[in-house]
């Protein structure tokens, strides 16, 4: 099994390991707060898809601060990407959030920007300052698709539709800079076969982006997933199910789009099911043991899971 992974991708552009530090640029969804919907994705914490990022009634200087001194309590690191992660990261005045992108740029152990988005909230205006952004810095723009068939989207209340992110995709591609686009797509959808998922991957594999990110689907307390699935519980793979499943999702997708995530990522304080998935050391070690096996079985190039 070959496969480019996060961690070999950040090598070959900054020559080191590079850590990931979640911060919080005090946005909202626009999914959440009725301008498309309410209530947001049925599978979305109230932290909005973001468990681990800081506390947001802290500037963005004082969150990265605080983060860096976490990882540096378990390893030196000299280069961090800042990662506005939850909610919907590109939704807000512009100005605002162009403030904050660059206080965390003006950290000069900061080497790149990750912000999370939706696909139908990049405004003509922002799509600029993500062009001068990617002039000065590496910045990766992640858009929540999840997946392609509408019914499954109607399902988990996304809120817009596949024109919505073949746009965004495009109109990203077109930027110029050092900017790339990174996808997330969900596994295990109970409405869903794996054939839909891997069409799923497949079409992703055909757009001009260069990473994925995948997870199985977490049911996450105080959730409306999770009201569904405690009044009418639905089959999940369990791990070794999903794990064989993974290496055909893995198969299937462009040999040059960087995996960046391959499980879900739910905080286990909140996690109802898939209980598996909150063994991360094992899941990973799993991981890597199939994939070893799979490279013997197909004499292919064999690389570790990468941390997530
Ligand atoms: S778009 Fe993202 S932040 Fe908004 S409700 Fe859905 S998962 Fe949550």
């Amino acid at each position: 099994m070959s496969y480019r992974s996060a961690s070999e991708h950040y090598k070959e552009i900054f020559g080191e390991k590079v850590y990931r530090i979640a911060l919080d640029a005090g946005c909202t969804c626009p999914n959440r707060d009725g301008t498309k919907g309410r209530g947001g994705c049925i599978f979305c914490s109230g932290s909005g898809s973001g468990e681990f990022a800081a506390d947001r009634t802290l500037d963005v200087p004082a969150q990265l601060a605080l983060a860096k001194t976490r990882v540096e309590q378990k390893c030196k690191s000299h280069k961090y990407i800042a990662y506005f992660q939850n909610f919907t990261n590109t939704y807000g005045d512009e100005e605002t959030l162009k403030e904050k992108f660059e206080a965390a740029l003006s950290d000069p152990e900061v080497v790149g920007l990750s912000i999370a988005t939706r696909p139908d909230s990049i405004s003509e205006k922002m799509y600029r300052i993500l062009e001068d952004l990617a002039q000065k810095t590496y910045v990766w723009i992640e858009l929540g698709l999840q997946t392609i068939h509408e019914e499954t989207a109607v399902w988990f209340h996304r809120g817009y539709d596949l024109s919505a992110f073949e746009q965004a995709v495009e109109r990203l591609s077109k930027l110029s800079g050092h900017l790339e686009t990174i996808v997330h797509v969900i596994l295990d959808f109970p409405v869903e076969t794996k054939d839909m998922m891997l069409e799923t991957i497949r079409y992703c594999s055909n757009l001009p982006i260069q990473g994925i990110k995948i997870a199985n689907l977490n049911v996450l307390r105080d959730t409306e997933l999770a009201v569904l699935f405690e009044q009418k519980p639905f089959p999940l793979m369990d791990m070794d199910e999903y794990i064989d499943f993974l290496c055909t999702v893995v198969e299937n997708i462009r040999e040059d789009i960087v995996i960046y995530r391959m499980t879900g990522d739910g905080d286990k304080k909140h996690l109802i099911a898939p209980l598996w998935v909150a063994n991360k050391r094992m899941v990973r070690n799993r991981i890597t043991q199939e994939f070893h096996l799979r490279k013997i079985e197909q004499g292919r190039n064999f690389r570790p899971c990468p941390k997530e």
